[in-house]
Order: structure tokens, then sequence, then C-alpha cells
């Protein structure tokens, strides 16, 4: 007899417990991908329909530790729905906190400055809450510009966001940026000899994740610009490790910023605002 979408279900959420903390959220993901439906019609709708064939390769590949976002091409943050491939950090939902915190402590900002802007999460999820605020965002990677440049088109933010290849290590890369009231980033802050999961360190990028020995090299090159870069009563909106909030907020303050700490969801540190 042939499987149905709900008992294929099923038994992909038991096999991908093995690897998978969602396991059954992934399942329902990765067949709505191959029916080429809504999640929320599969399950009112197609449940007892046959499942089908490429199901199987699907499950295969999450098994193999590759995050969903990278099967389905997508992923969705604030409410929007972004395209992703492995040149770009997959935006997390704990980096909605920056969105949130920027919206607020921000709230007229007109000129944004997404430093490694990778999707365009950030952004782009800033400038579809803001009519009138237009963005730059900037990337060491030629391909992440692409894909945040498709996103910006897609959403219909094209003509309020522009991108720019550029990265923060290099010499003089402020020239020319000119001056903003918000600058977003989440830059890589990760310890270089942390082990992490292999949905992570094997399917995402190196470059947007490691920062040196304490995961702090980026923080260290970026902070002591933002003076330049920011207009008089402008602020920067940072995403920080769980642990990194005091060693942050000590560059922040050598640079003559005041922090202040916001947390996300789970209730870890997350984001610094400067001032
Ligand atoms: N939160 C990410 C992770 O732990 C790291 C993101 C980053 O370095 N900006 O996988």
């Amino acid at each position: 007899m042939t499987e149905t979408v709900g008992e294929a279900i099923r038994a992909a959420a038991e096999r991908l417990a093995k690897t998978s903390d969602t396991a059954r959220l992934d399942a329902e993901l990765l067949m709505a991908h191959a029916l080429g439906i809504a999640r929320s019609d599969m399950l009112l709708k197609a449940m007892r329909d046959a499942a089908p064939a490429v199901f199987p390769d699907l499950v295969e590949r999450r098994s193999s530790h590759e995050p969903v976002a990278h099967i389905l091409g997508r992923q969705e943050f604030f409410g929007l729905e972004l395209a992703v491939t492995p040149d770009t950090l997959i935006p997390r939902g704990d980096s909605e906190t920056i969105v949130e915190a920027a919206l607020e402590a921000a709230p007229s900002a007109g000129r944004v400055l997404d430093m490694g802007t990778g999707t365009g999460a950030l952004l782009l999820a800033f400038l579809s809450q803001r009519e009138a605020a237009r963005g730059l965002g900037m990337d060491a990677s030629e391909a992440a510009i692409a894909v945040a440049r498709g996103n910006a088109d897609r959403l219909g933010l094209g003509e309020r966001a522009e991108f720019r290849l550029d990265s923060w290590l290099a010499e003089d890369w402020t020239v020319g940026l000119g001056q903003f009231d918000l600058v977003l980033c989440n830059p890589p802050y990760v310890e270089d000899d942390a082990a992490l999961d292999p949905d992570v360190s094997d399917y995402e990028p190196a470059g947007a994740l490691f920062a040196g020995p304490e995961g702090l090299d980026d923080y260290r090159a970026i902070i002591p610009q933002l003076g330049k870069l920011l207009l008089p009563d402008g602020i920067a909106v940072l995403e920080i490790g769980a642990t990194q909030a005091d060693s942050v907020a000590a560059i922040a303050r050598d640079s003559g910023f005041e922090s202040e700490l916001r947390h996300d969801l789970g209730g870890r540190p997350r984001a610094l605002i400067l001032r």
C-alpha cells in the first residue's frame, strides 16, 4: 500500500530525531516543500494524499545534518521569506532581538547600515517596518551580496536598499560610506576552537561565524570605527554571543560608547545597543 503524507512524516520524524532537535517540524517542512504547498495547507488538507517520491531523498539530506533552510533554499525571518544559500549565514530567530531593539531604540532612523548583511535579514526586516528608511548592506562575500540584493528585490524593498562589497578588515573601509542614524551588525563572534553542531560547522560559511580565539576580533575591528559612521544621535545595535556582553561593552567603552544589554526570547544576552 502507498504511504500517505501523514505516515511518511511520522516515520521521517522518528528517523530525524537522532540528528535534529526539531525532527517533527523538519519532517513537515520537507514534506510541504516536496508537495510544493504551504505547511498549513498540508496539515489541513493533504495528510491522506500519497507521499511524493522525492521525500525520502530530502529526509536523507536532513539526516546528514544539511540544514532545512538549505534544502528549502529559504528561511523565514521577522515575517519575511528570505532566500538562503550556503554562502550566507542562515538567519536565526534569536537575531530578531537585534531588529526589535533597533525598532525601539531608533524608531525614526532614516539611514541604516547593516554590516555583514548576509541574506540581508537585519536590514530588510528593519526596512519592512519603517517605510521612510533607506539602507546600505555591506558584506565581504560577493555571493552573499547577490543573495541579499535578490531578497530586497523580491520583497519589494529594492528601491530603498543598496548593497556594497566591502570588508571591515580592509584598510580605509569607512571611506565613502557616509554616516548613518543606525548601524546594525551580526558579526562573526564564535571562538575559533569552539565545537559547533555539524548542522552549522559542515554547512554554514566559516567566515560568518569565527572571530579569533575569543570570538572578539570583529568587534575590535568594527567598534572603533563606529564614531565615524554614526550621525551625532546615531546608535548601533550589535548581536553578541551569550557570554560576551562584558567584553564587548568594554571594547565599546574604550571607544566612548555606553552599552545597553538586551536578551533574546530564551533569556540569553543577545544584543548591545551602543550610544
Ligand atoms: N549564533 C550563531 C551560532 O552560534 C553565531 C552567529 C555569529 O557568529 N554571528 O551558530
